[in-house]
């Protein structure tokens, strides 16, 4: 268990380790970030800092040196660097989590494996695999990249009539998972957090509703039962102790209404703190970024229960930052804004939480 006065290596620099960052201040542990971006917006709130490529050995080895743990805000770190970093210092959570989450046919086929449903998926390399994949799942049904897709970025929906080949191209002839198109009624997501001493705890299912691919809105709880509530958070559970996961886990879900009930389809794991956890920072006792700092550090986990009946957190995306003034003005709003030079199109500025007593 680190002592206050410690230092939290986070690889990455965007908001997520900013909002990390700052819970991590309040408790007394210093954030050293870690980005090849010197502009990144957690450069400003952090402790320490060393701006480098994540291929640069020297950098990476005086940073594991200078911190008492490695976590990481995004999901993308070169494997490399990881494994550099594991033979250095302590990463949490544990890197072969990024080998899983970073290639989503090895997610799915580990999802699958603890029994857990996810969409039906193929395997693509080629255009003959394409073509062989549709036919087995039918249209429509959606074309992925395997690895670095996010915000809808890397995949492409293939209706009846789409050219295969092309839509192939399109993604730039990566390999590709085909994955058969989940009829669902709401997307939902368990954010979760395991502690060292292998402790679960999980917030409140949440409600995910996305405009042009990127999150838009998140409603806390999600209008779902509450036997499919726990169910969802059994599923975060399975994979989360199936990892040995240490850190705050997200779990993207389906809902899918049928006669007998609804049914969950895992759409994808996130290896860390997540958007649709915002909502935490002002809506729950313990906010998921506290919760991850908690749990690297080998700190016990915070309480997760939700204030008031029901939390909104709403995107800022683009120009929807410029509605700061009337966003303070607000009864109630809560206002995060994150520091970027730049406002561009569907760039995520800042949020804002409601909290409904
Ligand atoms: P992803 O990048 O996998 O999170 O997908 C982005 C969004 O595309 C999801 O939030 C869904 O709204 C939609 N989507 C992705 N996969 C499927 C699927 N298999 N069936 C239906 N909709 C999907």
């Amino acid at each position: 268990m680190l002592r206050p006065g410690s230092t939290i290596g986070i690889l990455g620099g965007g908001q997520l380790a900013r909002m990390l960052a700052s819970a991590g201040a309040r408790l007394g542990l210093r954030a050293h970030v870690f980005s090849p971006a010197a502009d990144d917006p957690a450069f400003e709130v952090c402790a320490a800092r060393t701006i480098a490529p994540f291929e640069d050995e020297a950098a990476l080895a005086a940073f594991a040196a200078a911190v008492d743990v490695v976590t990481y805000e995004f999901e993308n770190v070169p494997s490399d660097t990881a494994a550099f970093l594991e033979a250095h210092s302590v990463v949490r959570p544990n890197p072969r989590v990024l080998a899983l989450t970073q290639d989503r046919f090895t997610e799915k086929n580990f999802v699958r494996g603890l029994g857990i449903e996810t969409a039906p998926f193929e395997n693509v390399e080629d255009a003959a695999m394409l073509a062989e994949a549709a036919a087995s799942l039918g249209r429509p049904s959606i074309l992925k990249t395997r690895r670095f897709g996010y915000d809808g970025k890397g995949q492409t929906l293939l209706r009846e009539g789409v050219d295969l080949a092309a839509a192939f191209q399109s993604l730039g002839g990566a390999p590709c998972v085909l994955e058969g198109f989940v009829p669902f009624s709401r997307e939902v997501s368990v954010v979760a957090a395991r502690g060292s001493d292998g402790a679960f705890r999980a917030y409140d299912v949440c409600e995910n509703v996305h405009e042009r691919h990127i999150l838009a809105l998140t409603v806390a709880p999600a209008r779902i039962s509450a036997q499919t509530a726990a169910a969802a958070v059994e599923m975060a559970r399975k994979i989360a102790e199936a990892a040995d996961y240490v850190g705050v886990i997200a779990v993207e879900l389906f809902v899918v209404e049928e006669a007998g009930g609804e049914r969950l389809v895992v759409n994808e794991i996130a290896p860390r703190v997540h958007n649709s956890g915002h909502w935490t920072l002002d809506g729950a006792v313990t906010s998921q970024f506290e919760q991850h700092m908690r749990a690297v550090a080998g700190w016990p986990l915070g309480s997760t229960r939700r204030h008031g009946v029901r939390v909104e957190m709403r995107n800022l995306i683009g120009d929807d930052a410029e509605k700061w003034p009337e966003l303070l003005a607000e009864e109630g709003a809560c206002l995060h804004l994150y520091g970027k030079k730049e406002t561009r199109a569907g760039r995520k500025m800042g949020h804002v939480t409601r909290v409904f007593p």
